[in-house]
């Protein structure tokens, strides 16, 4: 049985589910879904990651993180955490630039958060050595010790439910079944119990405006913004999105282009950008600090990147221009330099490296 047919199934016997349920079966079903079947990075995947595109990205990152663990006074041991570690290479390339940080992989204790088993598979491969271990939620991951942790595009794959402005106020889009048994998107009958919450969030939106929620998002980081709380450290997520968003952002992508999001479910992949304003929210009601987001160019360039790019260049002369080219699709504003952004936490008022005093979270 495909996934489309296993979902038809699901609405025919249950009724229509929510958009965030279409997009958890679609992507993290255990057998079926996309991450579990698909090869999805690469130039032969679907799409490409900026660790895939140049190791500045994963070095940067892992420097930055061993630098707060520096300012925290080398605690040991301290948690470093990935969420949806991909094929690896970030952490691999944050682990290579870090080794010579006096103590720090001694005291890492490193915990990958991963769903796909396949995927597991390959990072275990690239971080052989390192005493990871695997966690299918970021719960599993021991508390009570200082959190270096970071997650690239992993927040975008994380569900978003979809709401509709109407007459009669907020209504919820649902995936359902059209006459004709194929997979179509019907309002909810009533208003939505988010009615309140939306309100408050997208008061001026006209009729026939649909606007998103993330819950699985809110949760997720308002956890580790507890934890920082508790145990110190820092967590930076970077993904593509803005501080606000005002429209619907759930898109489906193939071989580098667009497709439909109800089209061959566990097929394509599916996101929604990131609004980076109500998770920076969530984590300050934790009582956590948080900072920026602040452009991903603009961070990797403050952390250091031309500085690193033409140490490389100068060691490997004839990987110049790739090396050059993949840090540019990183940093140019036109590129990804400023459709990703990084969203920084930390427990106490320390600005992170690479952040100013002045860039605290303050909406
Ligand atoms: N960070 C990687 C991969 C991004 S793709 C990179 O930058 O290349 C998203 C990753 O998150 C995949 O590894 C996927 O399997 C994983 N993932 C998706 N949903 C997840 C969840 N709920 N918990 C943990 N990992 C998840």
């Amino acid at each position: 049985m495909s996934l489309g047919e296993l979902i038809a199934r699901l609405i025919h016997e249950r009724g229509p589910l929510d958009v965030a349920t279409y997009m958890q079966l679609a992507l993290g079903h255990p057998t079926l879904g996309y991450y579990a079947t698909r090869e999805p990075f690469g130039a032969a995947g679907d799409f490409v990651t900026a660790p895939e595109l140049s190791q500045v990205f994963g070095e940067l990152i892992g420097l930055c993180l061993a630098q707060r663990w520096l300012e925290l006074g080398r605690p040991d041991p301290v948690a470093l955490v990935e969420l949806g570690p991909g094929r690896g290479t970030l952490m691999a390339d944050a682990w290579r630039a870090t080794r010579h940080v006096a103590g720090f992989h001694g005291a890492v204790r490193l915990h990958l958060v991963e769903t796909s088993a396949r995927l597991r598979a390959l990072q275990a491969e690239r971080l052989a050595g390192t005493g990871a271990c695997w966690h299918d939620d970021l719960a599993d991951v021991p508390a009570g010790i200082p959190l270096l942790l970071v997650a690239n595009e992993l927040l975008d794959a994380l569900p978003v439910r979809q709401f509709e402005r109407t007459r009669e106020g907020w209504r919820e889009r649902l995936v359902t079944l059209d006459a004709g048994g194929r997979l179509a998107f019907v309002l909810a009958p009533g208003v939505s119990p988010y009615a309140a919450e939306l309100l408050r969030r997208h008061g001026g939106a006209p009729l026939g405006r649909i606007v998103e929620l993330s819950p699985a998002r809110e949760a997720l980081v308002t956890t580790i913004a507890r934890r920082l709380v508790a145990d110190g450290g820092l967590a930076l997520f970077v993904d593509y999105g803005a501080m606000r968003l005002d429209g619907p952002s759930l898109q489906a992508v193939r071989g580098h282009g667009r497709a439909d999001p109800l089209d061959t479910p566990g097929e394509v992949d599916l996101s929604a950008h990131v609004a980076f304003g109500e998770l920076a929210l969530a984590a300050r009601a934790a009582g956590a600090f948080a900072w920026g987001p602040l452009p991903q160019g603009e961070l990797l360039t403050r952390l250091g990147a031309e500085v690193r790019l033409e140490r490389l260049c100068a060691a490997r002369p004839e990987a110049a221009p790739r090396l050059r080219e993949g840090l540019a699709r990183l940093i140019d504003p036109a590129r990804m330099g400023r459709l990703f952004l990084v969203l920084a936490l930390t427990g106490d008022g320390a600005p992170p490296p690479g952040f100013d005093r002045a860039e605290r979270f303050a909406a």
